[in-house]
């Protein structure tokens, strides 16, 4: 964190620079408001704490307090006005317009020295704060074992993705995904495997997709993919591609290589605007897959009945 200096004196500005060095801080210094402005809003200066002269040229200390609070940009400043006067008007306006601090020219080192501090202090806090809520929100959105949004947050993020479709007069498809016999993986080879396929599953799913489409665990080895801009069509296609990137390369467990096939239904908005029928159509189509024979796509509208109910092939372990 660095720590701005704004005072057109040049005395003034050579012994704040002086004195804010030998207490070990980094810092930037400008002669006026305007420049003042521009280090505070440029984002590599990492500025924390303000001392802002009352009357330099350009913006004044008042000024830059005003426009600090009025736009809510960037982390919080924490800023110690810097004036001549010693007038409880000034001091008043100075803390109406925002300041958290002021000190009175000519300034006592040790006095600045304990202010600086205490800003430096609350200006830590309010930024371990802000991280902390950013790794909480985070959390609540994240599943913790594939790192895939959560349901609840694949849920939220298709309402928002349908009510876009809606306003752009668009479609999304969505892909309801499910592991083939997965609990025969899990009773073959364990539950720590199992959650070895289905981190990997997740990491593999994620590559096929595009920046903007979502990806989310839906239940215990079912994942939900939600492509905006997507035809059934398009929504086929991107299945496709996903089934064989899992089909096609054997996933390398602490227990070997295993084969692993995933069967997807593919439902589209045009056809279902709303969530919670769209979700059943691509969990309907995905039911037809499964009973077709796994490791393949069925697209909602297009495949509507069972060609061939398969019985449940075993899972095929690749030996070392
Ligand atoms: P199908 O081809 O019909 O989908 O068969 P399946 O065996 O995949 O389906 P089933 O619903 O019978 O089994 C799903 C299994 O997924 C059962 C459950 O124990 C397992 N599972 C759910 N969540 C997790 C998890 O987080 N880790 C592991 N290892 N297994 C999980
Ligand atoms: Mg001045
Ligand atoms: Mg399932
Ligand atoms: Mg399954």
């Amino acid at each position: 964190m660095r720590i701005l200096i704004a005072e057109d004196e040049a005395v003034t500005r050579r012994l704040l620079e002086a004195n804010l060095a030998a207490w070990g801080h980094a810092t930037v210094t400008v002669d006026n408001g305007d420049d003042a402005w521009a280090a505070i809003t440029h984002e590599r200066h990492d500025i924390g704490v303000a001392i802002l002269d009352l009357i330099m040229p350009g913006l004044s200390g008042l000024d830059i307090c005003r426009r600090l609070r009025s736009a809510d940009t960037r982390d919080y400043l924490y800023t110690i006005l810097l004036t001549a006067r010693s007038a409880k008007q000034d001091i008043v306006e100075g803390l109406e317009a925002g300041a958290d601090d002021y000190i009175v020219k000519p300034f006592d080192p040790a006095e600045l020295r304990l202010r600086i501090n205490a800003g430096v202090r609350i200006v830590n806090l309010e930024r371990a704060l802000r991280k902390a809520n950013l790794d909480l929100s985070v959390q609540a959105t994240t599943d913790a074992l594939t790192a895939t949004l959560n349901r609840m947050a694949l849920l939220q993020r298709l309402d928002e993705c349908l009510a876009r479709a809606r306003r752009e007069r668009s479609s999304l498809a969505v892909l309801m995904i499910d592991i083939d016999h997965f609990k025969t993986i899990n009773d073959t080879h364990g539950h720590a495997v199992g959650d070895h396929v289905l981190i990997e599953l997740a990491r593999r799913l994620r590559q096929s997709c595009r920046s903007y489409d979502v990806l989310g665990r839906y239940g215990g080895e079912e994942f939900v993919v939600v492509l905006p801009n997507c035809a059934a069509a398009e929504g086929r296609i991107v299945a496709e591609h996903m089934r064989k990137a899992i089909a096609d390369v054997p996933f390398v467990t602490p227990e070997g290589e295993l084969n692993v096939a995933i069967s997807i239904g593919v439902a589209s908005s045009s056809a279902h605007p709303e969530m919670t029928p769209l979700l059943k159509a691509a969990d309907d189509a995905l039911y037809i897959a499964k009973r077709n024979g796994r490791n393949r796509t069925a697209v909602d509208g297009m495949c509507p009945t069972v060609v061939a109910e398969y019985p449940l092939p075993p899972v095929v372990t690749v030996p070392d």
